[in-house]
C-alpha cells in the first residue's frame, strides 16, 4: 500500500502543476478530466486499533482481509466483462493518462462513471444494462419470453446467485458456485482458516457456514447464523448482497464485503435507546388511534470501525450504514441487523460536512456542529424507522403506509425519520440521557447536514426528504436565510415548535395511507428551491465523497 500513497501524492502534484498549464491536447485534456473526477473524492486514512486484538484476532483478520480481497476481483467480473482485459492493458503501461485512467477506474470498479449514470470514461461503449450477469446483446423479452416458454426455468434464471449466458440457441443459468468456482474455493478455504483461529463460537459458525455457502450456492444458514453472531469483536459480513448492479432486473446480488471492529461503548448505548421505544411511539405527535405499539421482531444495531470494505460497497460512494441480510426469510425469522459504521462517519463528517456547514451557516453557529451529534442523529434516524405508522386499516381494509403511499413512500419515510431523529434525540435530552447543550448542536448539525444530502438530487429519497424539512422549516421561520451573506440559521425560539408540526403532518399522512395527500406534499416542498440553489452554489466546488485508503493494505503488501 505505500505504492498507493505513492501515487496520491504524485497526482496531486500534478493536478497543481497541470493547473497552470493552458495547453488543449487532447491527451490533456482528457488527463484533465480524469483529474477532476478523481479529485472529486478525498483520501481519507482508515485506520484500525490493532491494539484491540490478540495474535489470534490478527491472524483471523489477515484471513478475512484476504478473503474480502477476493470478493474485489469478483466483483470486477460482475461489473463488465472487458474489465479484466482493461486493467491489464492499464496495468501495463506506464504514461500519466494511462495511470490517472487506471486510478480512476479502481475507484469505480470498472471504465463507467458511477457518478456520472454510468457514462463510459475509457471508450465509448455503454455499459451493459444487465452489468455482466446476462449476454450482453439480451434484452429483457428475451429473457422473460424464455421463462415464459419454458416456466421449470424460473427459479434459477431469477435466483440472486446465478448468471444467464448463452448456450448455442438456449439460455443457461450457472450457479456462482460454478461459474466463480476458482475464486470462490479460495475464498471458502481463507474463510475456513480464519475460523480455525477464532475463539467465538458464533463467528466461528457463521464463517463455516459461509464457507460452505460458497461451494453450494445456498446462503440461507449461514444469513441464519450471521444474525447470530454474539460477544464478538471482529464483525464480518461478506458474500453475494445487493442487486442494485443488475440494472436489468435487480435479480442478480453483487459480492461484497465489510471487515470491521465492533465498537461496544456504542453499541451499549443503542441497547438504552432500544428501552425506549414504545415511550418514543407515546412520544409520538400524533393521534392517539394511529400509535403503533405492535411492532414485531426487534432489529439489533451494532456500532462499528471499519477496517477494509470491498467490491460493490466499495465501488463509488462509500456506505455510512447497511442493513444485511435481504433475504425475506431471514427477515421473517430472525429480523435483520443494522451495522453503523463510526470511522466512515467520523470521515465523512471531517472532509465533507465540517467543509459544507463552513460556508453555509451563520458564523454565530457553527461552534454547534459537531460529530456527537451527526453520529446521534443517524443512530436515532435508524431506530426511529422501527416507529410510526407501519400496518395501517384505510377505509376497513388492513393494508400497509408503503402499499398505499407508493413511489411517495420512501421519501417520505426518510423525511420521517430525519425528523423524528432529532425529536427524539430532545426526548432523550428530556429523559436526561443527554446534556441539555446538546440540543442546539443537534439542530445546528441537521442543518448543515441538509447540503450535504441535497448536492445527491432530491430525486433521491434522503436528498428529497431533506428539501422537505429545509423549506418547510424555512417557510416557518424556524430556519433564517440571511440575503447578504448568503448563509442560514436555526430559530432555536420556533424550531422545536415548528417541527413537532412537521412530524405530525408527515406522520398523519402516513397513517392515514393518503396517496394524493403525500404526493401534493412532496410537490410543493421536496424542490430545489431558490435558497437551496444558491447555497448549493456555493458548494459546488467542494468533494462528494471520500476515498479510503486503508492501513491493513499497506500493513499486508509491507509484509
Ligand atoms: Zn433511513
Amino acid at each position: 500500500m505505500k505504492t498507493i500513497f505513492l501515487i496520491i501524492i504524485t497526482l496531486s502534484l500534478i493536478s497543481c502543476s497541470q493547473s497552470q498549464d493552458t495547453s488543449t491536447s487532447p491527451e490533456k485534456k482528457d488527463s484533465k478530466m480524469i483529474q477532476d473526477r478523481i479529485a472529486q473524492f478525498i483520501p481519507v486514512d482508515i485506520k484500525y486499533d490493532t491494539t484491540l486484538l490478540t495474535d489470534k484476532d490478527k491472524i483471523v483478520l489477515k484471513k478475512l482481509y484476504l478473503a474480502s480481497k477476493i470478493m474485489d476481483d469478483i466483483f470486477l467480473n460482475q461489473v463488465y466483462s472487458k474489465n479484466e482485459e482493461i486493467k491489464n492493458k492499464l496495468r501495463s503501461s506506464d504514461n500519466i493518462p494511462s495511470q490517472l485512467q487506471l486510478e480512476y477506474f479502481n475507484m469505480m470498479a470498472g471504465p463507467f462513471d458511477r457518478l456520472e449514470n454510468d457514462e463510459p470514461f475509457i471508450g465509448n461503449e455503454p455499459k451493459p444494462l444487465g452489468a455482466n450477469f446476462y449476454p450482453e446483446d439480451m434484452i429483457r423479452e428475451e429473457f422473460t419470453g424464455w421463462i415464459k416458454n419454458h416456466p421449470e426455468d424460473e427459479k434459477y434464471f431469477t435466483s440472486e446467485f446465478t448468471v444467464i449466458r448463452r448456450s448455442g440457441e438456449k439460455l443457461i443459468a450457472i450457479p456462482y458456485s460454478e461459474y466463480y468456482k476458482d475464486k470462490l474455493t479460495e475464498a471458502a478455504n481463507l474463510l475456513r482458516e480464519a475460523a480455525d483461529q477464532c475463539n467465538n463460537e458464533s463467528l466461528k459458525n457463521y464463517l463455516n457456514l459461509r464457507a460452505k455457502a460458497f461451494e453450494t450456492n445456498d446462503y440461507f444458514e449461514s444469513d441464519l447464523a450471521w444474525m447470530d453472531v454474539k460477544d464478538n469483536l471482529i464483525e464480518v459480513v461478506i458474500g453475494p448482497y445487493e442487486v442494485y448492479e443488475d440494472g436489468l432486473f435487480n435479480y442478480k446480488a453483487s459480492f461484497e464485503s465489510f471487515l470491521t471492529l465492533k465498537d461496544s461503548a456504542e453499541s451499549k448505548k443503542l441497547e438504552i435507546f432500544g428501552k425506549y421505544l414504545n415511550e418514543m411511539e407515546r412520544n409520538l405527535p400524533l393521534e392517539e388511534k394511529y400509535k403503533n405499539f405492535s411492532r414485531g421482531s426487534e432489529s439489533p444495531i451494532v456500532v462499528v470501525n471499519q477496517v477494509y470494505n470491498a467490491g460493490d460497497s466499495k465501488a463509488g460512494v462509500q456506505t455510512l450504514a447497511f442493513n444485511l441480510p435481504n433475504d425475506e426469510r431471514v427477515r421473517n425469522v430472525k429480523g435483520s441487523k443494522k451495522v453503523m459504521l463510526k470511522n466512515i462517519h467520523e470521515a465523512k463528517f471531517e472532509k465533507l460536512l465540517l467543509p459544507i456547514a463552513e460556508l453555509v451557516l451563520d458564523k454565530s453557529q457553527l461552534k454547534f456542529v459537531t460529530f456527537d451529534a451527526f453520529f446521534n442523529h443517524t443512530l436515532m434516524h435508524e431506530m426511529s424507522h422501527g416507529i410510526g405508522p407501519g400496518f395501517i386499516e384505510v377505509n376497513g381494509v388492513k393494508t400497509e403506509v408503503k402499499k398505499e403511499l407508493k413511489e411517495t413512500y420512501s421519501t417520505l419515510e426518510e423525511c420521517k425519520a430525519d425528523i423524528l431523529g432529532m425529536f427524539n434525540n430532545i426526548f432523550m435530552i428530556n429523559q436526561k440521557i443527554y446534556p441539555t447543550e446538546f440540543e442546539q448542536q443537534l439542530w445546528v448539525t441537521f442543518l448543515a447536514g441538509v447540503f450535504r444530502s441535497v448536492r445527491f438530487g432530491i430525486g433521491e429519497a434522503h436528498g428529497g426528504g431533506n428539501a422537505i424539512i429545509f423549506n418547510y422549516l424555512l417557510e416557518k421561520n424556524a430556519y433564517q436565510f440571511d440575503e447578504a451573506n448568503k448563509t442560514v440559521k436555526v430559530n432555536f425560539e420556533t424550531i422545536y415548535s415548528s417541527l413537532e408540526e412537521l412530524a405530525n403532518i408527515v406522520l398523519t399522512i402516513q397513517a392515514a395511507g393518503d396517496y394524493q395527500q403525500a404526493k401534493q406534499f412532496i410537490e410543493r416542498y421536496a424542490v430545489n428551491s431558490d435558497v437551496i440553489n444558491t447555497l448549493r452554489e456555493k458548494i459546488s466546488h467542494l468533494p462528494i465523497d471520500i476515498r479510503p485508503v486503508f492501513q491493513i493494505d499497506y500493513e499486508q503488501h509491507k509484509n
